[in-house]
Formats: structure tokens, sequence, C-alpha cells
């Protein structure tokens, strides 16, 4: 147990962190009431809340532990010493491996103001000695160079800082570390993690800013982390170097990280989407404390553009995988979706500062419909698995994985998880905004009386909540409670996506039993009345099952909709099908849809139950209808119970329905090939030989969707195989090739061969010319028939190339 004093400087650092700090000529006009303040005890956010404590946390610096991100702090400090072996001079696979700490240990901060853990805060004291240790003498902290000054990773160029603009990571990771050391600071009261971060935070100012250099970070975050520790220091030198780190990119460059234009100069969501939301939540900071609204305009108009053509339904950004990048308007495919979570959680972190700028709930209903599908997807129920891409779809090859080589995500969901109760409510003077609805209790300190208030709900299952106010005496206050843009039957604020039935039941509100008329201002129902200890808000909020429907211009979800229910999305998912599949079906727009409450299913969720249409073809390519029932679970619940097919976007028409492939040879055939077969890139991406004989139909030879690569190997022979399910006589093959020229190092191949199993032998085919290696279409090879039961394509590279095949087709 924390003794008594240092749990109330934890308490009071805390609060005073969200007030408007002394002196200071701006802040957000509207603060958030800090998570210390807000006692969630419900059904949905309280178990996730504390399996994010006991589980994921532990979990994560265990994985911190076990891949090598502690001790390579350890050999920093060696090195510096002069004391490592040669043998310990390993740099770290990626130079942001630091961050992964950074992160865990702001997520075990917040968890531990608000409860105390002294095995835990022990265990970050070790940590933080570690870091400690680790930083060079004049602030310098990046162990990617530190560990062998001669030899730094690549990425990082043989100078500090030069390679900042583009991949070196130091900004990045010293973000990271502003956000964690200010976040142990408030918790613990101590000054260790704080003062190495003011240590290399004061090592930038002395090198950069107006009349010494000129530095941008390549990958955002550290503007945030700047105006953190200018909040709890006052010292201005950080806020401005932030402003300066801003102000200095663009024009020209490139628009990967943001700067091909001036900050405030963008008007469209470009590139790589976490630095995206990171760099637009830093400048909402920075407008926030210096009172620029150059910075404003420019975000205004960037979150129009997302919300307007390149927000998923379920909150998700970020939609091309080659970059993590925004694509074009309107440019969101499902199969192949990115939405990494770390991109969700900057979602919640720039729409959660807008808000705080403008008092606007449509700010509040971008984030919660992130919070509450595309970024909680992003962690399995029982907190050990993780997604790093979150897609709207799948083959029913996508699986959760304990841990990434880029492990940006799960070090993000300890942080984010643990802070949820933060966004409940914020206040302005003495206007107090209702925004999430969760049951807990809260005390906010409003002037000089603490209201206490206590919310009873079973959101986001039933849109009933009840809200009981006790300011201790008779108090003078405005209580600005949401209505969520889904209950006033705007599915996003935009035109993107639109409800397609017309609302029946209208929200309504009562005080003390008292019907208030629902007269929005921006999206609030404002409640202006001297309250009284006793009296009772009560909200309804109608939860129909609705379907959604997209633009027109989205073509990926044309002839099609998808399901909601509150602030929840939903998907089909296989297992609860009964063919087993799910992106053959049809769910037709006469199609009652009910919602029952499942306690057994996934931790208690809602399903949304219909009659679906199953399609398959026959031996003759007909088409076979079956009805069947449907089911949909919560998309933020999916992947828990094994790989499968899922589906968000479901069919309403025949057309862009996938019937079940009659099953050919090729598709009855055991894959395997040669290395592995089966691998994960290091954002955790799996590639499976099963793509080439899953029925699916390429589009071109760059199709992203269903294919297998042998990349990074390259200029080398390999191979992929069948075997048969039993010795048959075969006589052509058709391949078609995979090749992501533009974006990738995957070529066609230079030559192939097809050879057969022959007993325990492979042979040659005979009787035919050399295989094609045409792109964008199917290559064929007819050859003397042989009967056998294994088949091999045996593949050249060219010389610096990969290779990979999107589909192999036998007869
Ligand atoms: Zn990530």
């Amino acid at each position: 147990m924390m003794p008594l004093d240092k749990r109330l400087i934890a308490l009071f650092t805390t609060v005073s962190f969200c007030m408007p700090l002394l002196g200071a000529q701006h802040d957000y006009p509207i603060q958030p009431v800090p998570f210390t303040s807000v006692h969630l005890n419900d059904g949905f956010w309280t178990p996730r809340i504390e399996t994010n404590r006991a589980v994921t946390i532990p979990f994560a610096f265990q994985k911190c532990e076990d891949t090598g991100r502690v001790e390579n702090f350890v050999h920093a400090a060696e090195a510096l010493r002069g004391q490592i072996a040669d043998k310990d001079r390993k740099i770290p696979p990626f130079p942001f491996d630091d961050t992964d700490i950074y992160k865990v240990i702001e997520g075990a901060s917040y968890t531990l103001s608000v409860k105390p853990d002294p095995m835990l805060d022990s265990y970050v004291d070790g940590l933080i000695a570690k870091i400690a240790a680790a930083q060079e003498p004049d602030g310098y902290l990046y162990t990617a160079r530190t560990i062998d000054p001669e030899h730094p990773h690549k990425w990082a160029l043989a100078h500090r800082w030069e390679g900042e603009e583009v991949l070196s990571h130091e900004l990045y990771n010293l973000g990271h570390l502003y956000e964690a050391a200010v976040a142990h600071h408030q918790a613990t009261g101590k000054r260790t993690l704080l003062d190495i971060a003011l240590r290399t935070a004061d090592l930038l100012c002395a090198t950069f800013g107006p009349g010494k250099q000129t530095i941008w970070p390549g990958h955002q975050i550290v503007e945030m982390g700047l105006v953190k520790l200018y909040r709890v220091t006052g010292d201005e030198r950080y806020l401005n170097l932030a402003k300066f780190m801003l102000d200095s990119r663009g024009p020209g460059k490139s628009p990967y990280n943001q700067a091909n234009l001036r900050v405030v100069d963008q008007t469209e969501a470009v590139g790589h989407a976490v630095r995206a939301t990171y760099m637009y939540s830093g400048m909402a900071d920075v407008a926030a404390m210096t009172g620029d609204t150059g910075y404003v305009h420019a975000m205004d108009a960037i979150w129009e553009n997302v919300v307007g053509k390149k927000l998923y339904i379920t909150g998700g950004i970020g939609a091309i995988g080659a970059g993590e990048a925004f694509g074009g308007n309107y440019e969101l495919p499902n199969l192949t979706a990115y939405n990494e979570t770390c991109a969700s959680i900057g979602n919640d972190f720039w729409n959660e500062r807008l808000f705080l700028l403008h008092g606007d709930a449509k700010y509040i209903d971008v984030m919660e419909r992130t919070l509450y599908n595309g970024l909680i997807s992003g962690v399995s129920l029982d907190g050990k698995s993780f997604f790093y891409q979150n897609p709207l779809e799948s083959n029913g090859r996508r699986g959760r994985s304990p841990w990434f080589g880029v492990a940006c995500c799960p070090g993000n969901i300890t942080r984010f998880m643990a802070s949820v109760p933060g966004y409940v409510y914020a206040l302005s003077g003495n206007t107090l905004y209702v925004n999430l609805f969760a049951g807990g209790t809260a005390d906010v300190r409003i002037g000089d009386r603490t209201v206490k208030l206590v919310q009873e709900t079973r959101y986001p299952w039933d849109g009933r909540v009840k809200i009981s106010v006790d300011p201790g005496a008779s108090a003078a206050l405005t209580i600005k409670v949401r209505i969520p843009g889904w209950a006033r039957g705007q599915a996003v604020p935009s035109d993107l996506y639109r409800f397609t039935d017309v609302q029946k039941e209208e929200a309504n509100l009562t005080v003390n039993g008292k019907r208030v008329h629902v007269d929005l201002d921006k999206g609030y129902v404002t409640l202006d009345r001297a309250w009284k200890p006793g009296d009772v808000i009560e909200l309804n909020l109608p939860m129909p099952v609705r379907r959604v429907a997209a633009n027109s211009q989205v073509a990926s979800d044309s002839g099609r909709i998808a399901i909601q229910r509150g602030p929840i999305v939903f998907a089909a998912e296989a297992v609860d099908s009964p063919d087993h599949r799910v992106r053959n079906l049809v769910l037709t727009d006469g199609e009652k849809l009910t919602a029952e409450f499942r306690a057994d299913l996934l931790n208690g969720v809602e399903v949304v139950k219909s009659r679906a249409v199953s399609l398959s073809f026959d031996s003759a390519g007909r088409v076979v209808r079956k009805n069947q029932d449907f089911t949909a679970i919560p998309y933020y619940a999916w992947a828990n119970r094994g790989r499968d097919e899922m589906v968000v976007w479901i069919p309403n028409v025949e057309a862009t329905a996938k019937p079940t492939p009659w099953p050919t040879l090729a598709m009855k055939s055991k894959v395997s090939a040669s290395q592995d077969g089966q691998r994960v890139t290091a954002e955790g991406i799996e590639k499976h030989p099963e793509a080439v004989n899953d029925g699916e139909e390429p589009k071109s030879s760059s199709d992203p969707a269903s294919y297998f690569d042998w990349w990074p190997e390259k200029g080398k022979t390999e191979w992929i195989e069948y075997t048969l399910p039993q010795a048959s006589r075969v006589s052509q093959v058709e391949v078609y090739w995979f090749d992501d020229t533009g974006r990738g190092e995957v070529r066609v191949p230079v030559s192939w061969r097809l050879l057969y199993k022959d007993g325990s032998e492979w042979k040659p085919v005979t009787g035919t010319g050399a295989g094609g290696v045409e792109r964008d279409k199917y290559n064929k090879l007819t050859f003397t028939p042989v009967t056998t039961d294994g088949l091999r394509l045996e593949v050249s590279m060219q010389p610096q190339f990969s290779a990979g095949v999107q589909k192999w087709k036998v007869q």
C-alpha cells in the first residue's frame, strides 16, 4: 500500500494536470474530468479495464523482457560505461523498440493512479532505473545508437537526428517517453522518469529552434508529449518547440508523413494514418495553448475530409496496407482494410481534442463509434492477443497474435484502456458535459464544490441511462447531456453512411420524472437549473436494430448493408453460420432483424438474428440457394473463437455475394511451400500458401486480397506444392502470378517448371514448352497426362526480386 500522503499527492497532481495552468494565456475551453475522478462499475468497461490491469499490462511487460526490449537499455548503459561485451552490441531490430516499454509504463502508471499496487510500482521503478542508466550524459536517449555508436541501426544513420525526418524515430521515442513520464509523475508523485524526460527535452531545446537547427519528426507524437511537459512544468520552451516542429513541416516533402504541405495549408488526410492523427492531436494541443486559429482551420478541413470520405463504419481509419496509409476519397476496401489499432487510438485522441476545442458532440460521435468498434477490436477478450490490422471482412485466414515484431498496438492498448473513464465527462466553467454512458460514480470538482454523479445503465446494450446528481447543496449548474448521432437518425456526421430506415422512436429525457423537450445545441440537451441532492436525469435512447448503407461512391460497400444497434456495429462470423460460411450470404432488405442478449457468449453480447439466403455453385456452375438462420455478433468481438470468415458489409443483393465454389481438384488439395510456407510480417500479416487454392478470383496480379509470396527471399528458386486428395490424372495447370510493382519487391518469375510426384521422386512433366510469366492473367501449361498425388511448382525469381502466386488451378 502506498503511504497516504503520497496517494494524496498523486491525486492532487493528476487533478491539477487537467486544470488550466496558472499564468497560461490559453487552454482548451473545455477540460476532461480526469479518469482518476470517474469510477466505473459497469458490465462493459469495468471488466475490460480490469483485464487490461491484471492481464494485458503484465503480459506486455513480459513480452518486452522476452523480446530483448528491456535488455536493450541494459546494453546501452553498459556501452556508455565502456563495459559491454562485443556479443552484446546488438542493435534492436527496430529503432522504435524503446517505445513499447514507455507505452506500457504509461498504461501501468494510469492503473497505479486508481489502484495502488506496490509490486507493479517497484517493477516500474526498476525499469526506470535501467532507462536512466542508458541516457547519455547530455540527455540523448536512444538505444538503437547508444549500444553501438559506430554501427547504429541502419535507419538511424551515422549522426544523431540525421535520419529523423525519414526513419530514425528518435523523436518518436522521445514523444512516448514524455507521455509515460508525465503519467508516471502524476500517478506516483515521483520525478525519476520525468527528470529523464526533461533532460532529453532540454537537449532538444538547446539543439533545435529559431536560430538553431531545424527538425520535424518523421513519426509524430513528440508534439503532444512536449505540450504535456509544458503543462506539468510551465516551461514555455517545450510548447514553443512543439510549435516550431509543426511549422517546420512541408512544403514539398513527403505526403507519407504529412510533410507535403505546411500544416496550416493541409485540408486532406494523407499518408500514414497513425502519424497523421498524432500530428493532428499535437496541432490541437498547440492551438489550445497558443490560440493559433490557423491550426484549427486546417484541422476542421481535414476532419471534414476524414469523416466525409475516409472513415470506416467501425470508426477505423487508414485503409491501405502500403504505407499504413489513408486511401483516396471513398477508397474503403473491406477485406484488405488496414485500420491499424494505433490509428483508431489516434483518431480518438484527435476527436476528443476537437471536442475540447469546439464543444460539439459530433466529435464524440466519431470517438464513440471508434471506441466501441474498431478500437477495442484490437485486443482479444482475454487481453492476451491483438490485432494490428482491423479489416471489415475475413477470408478465414486472419488470426490475432500475442505480439508483433512492430509492437506499437499492444502497448497503445494498455495506455488507452486504462484511461477510458477520462472520456466520460468534461467541464467548462460550471457546465458539465455528459459524453459517454457507462455505469459508475464520479466526483467532479466544479468551482468550490464537489458534485457527485451516479450513472446507472446497461449501455451499450440498453439505451436507458439514469444519472443522479448530488451537488451537496442546491447549486446552479448547466448539465449538457449528449444525444448520440445514432439516436438522432444520423449514422455519422457526414453523408458517408446513412440509416436505411426511418427512425420510429425519438430519444427522450426527463428530470425528476418530468419530460424535458429535446432541443439540441451542438448535439446536447442543455439542462440549466438549480440542482439539488436527489435530482435524477433519465435518458432513454431507443435501440432498434438498424441497417446502414454507404454513400454510393464507396464502391466496396455497394450492394451491401451494415448492421448497427446503439453504438455497436455488427459482423457475421462463420462459426455462427449453419454452413460455416458468411461471404456467400444475402440478407435481403425485407428480412426482420431482432436483437437478443446472450450472457453466455463472448463475455455477454447482444446478437442480431435474422434469416438469410446462402449461395453456392453446383458442379455445373449453377447457383444453389438455401434459406437459413442468420446471426451477427458485435464486430469488436470477432476472432475470439478461432479463425473464420467474417463480414461487416453484408450483401443485400445476390450480385455482391460470393457463392461457395464447387470444390475443384486444386481446392481439395493440401498446400505447402518452401520457406515454411507460412510466415508473419512484423506487422502481423500472415502469409498462407492456402491462398493459391481458395477459389477466389484475382482482379489483377497486384490484387492484395488473397495471394502467397516468398518475400523477402529474392533471386532464388522456391517451390509450392499440392498434395492431391487421391492419385489423379492431370494434364493442365494454370498459374496466375502475384506481382506488386509500384508497391513492393515481388515480380513475375524469370521461369518456372511443373514437377509431379512419381513414387517418392519428383519428375518434370513432359511434352510442353516453357510456362508463361505474363501478368494479370492465368498462364496455362498443357502437358502429357500423368497420374499422380503430388504436384510442385518450381519458381525461379528475377535476380533482385521475390516471386509469388495469386492462384494455381489444376485439371
Ligand atoms: Zn500500432
